[in-house]
């Protein structure tokens, strides 16, 4: 079946399923009553998902036209986010080819296009990116759907990536940060602004070898944390240079202790 086929070559590469998990799937797949190739005893409404909001949907339901079926006075909200996707992945819903807002009650006989949120979605009506949610516009950025399907999120992103540095790399590629991120400049205590300081200046906060061997640091203007260069602060650098590109101008102090 041409569905099952598809779902397989889903599960192995894009998922990492082992065989056992993909045959599972496989089998599941032969039950499913709302296919658009099965017979359905009544109409239901038709997703279609573009580009990367298919990486949301279950396997099975990605890169085709499928039927879903809806709660009565079910909104496009309720329906796209029971599929996986949170709203705050959305951009643009056609239903029957013309724009419709997430609040649209859905129609059994509904045809919907979903399509994923873009950059310029966020700058056409949002404040400048800070990462916080604080409930006034910020950018949430989670991997938590849950959390993102929240009414009073209006701007956020399903982080894909698993591990810290493949997350780092696609929020600044997602939000465009590359030419915009100002490494070691804000304190990791209280994201207060850092300053260069002199050695006499907080020599008295300093360890003694740390005293003797650092001639560069800098201090936080809100809760007064010293930085320096140290190993840590090494390793860190490698990792915001392999992200942003070593090439790029730094535009502050580069320390952190
Ligand atoms: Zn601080």
């Amino acid at each position: 079946m041409r569905g099952a086929s598809r779902m397989n070559a889903n599960a192995s590469h894009s998922d990492g399923l082992g065989a056992g998990a993909a045959a599972a799937l496989s089998s599941m797949l032969v039950h499913l009553p709302f296919r658009a190739d099965c017979h359905s005893p009544r109409p239901m409404p038709r997703f279609r998902f573009h580009d990367e909001l298919n990486d949301l949907l279950r396997p099975d339901l990605r890169d085709c036209i499928f039927e879903w079926p809806c709660a009565e006075r079910a909104t496009a909200k309720h329906a796209i986010e029971a599929l996986g996707v949170p709203h705050t992945e959305v951009g643009r819903v056609l239903v029957d080819g013309h724009p419709a807002g997430l609040g649209h009650l859905l129609r059994e006989t509904d045809s919907l296009e979903v399509f994923p949120a873009a950059p310029s979605d966020l700058a056409a009506d949002a404040p400048p990116p800070r990462f916080l949610a604080d409930g006034d516009g910020r950018i949430v950025l989670s991997r938590d759907r849950g959390l993102l399907e929240h009414r009073r999120v209006t701007h956020g992103r399903y982080v894909r990536a698993r591990d810290t540095d493949g997350q780092l790399r696609e929020v600044v590629a997602r939000f465009g940060l590359r030419e915009r991120a100002r490494p070691f400049t804000r304190c990791l205590e209280c994201n207060g602004l850092l300053r260069d300081a002199g050695r006499d200046e907080v020599a008295d906060r300093l360890p003694p070898r740390v005293a003797s061997e650092q001639s560069g640091f800098t201090l936080c203007t809100g809760c007064g944390r010293v930085y320096w260069p140290g190993s840590h602060w090494r390793r860190l650098r490698a990792v915001v240079d392999a992200v942003l590109g070593e090439g790029r101008e730094r535009a502050a102090p580069d320390l952190c202790g």
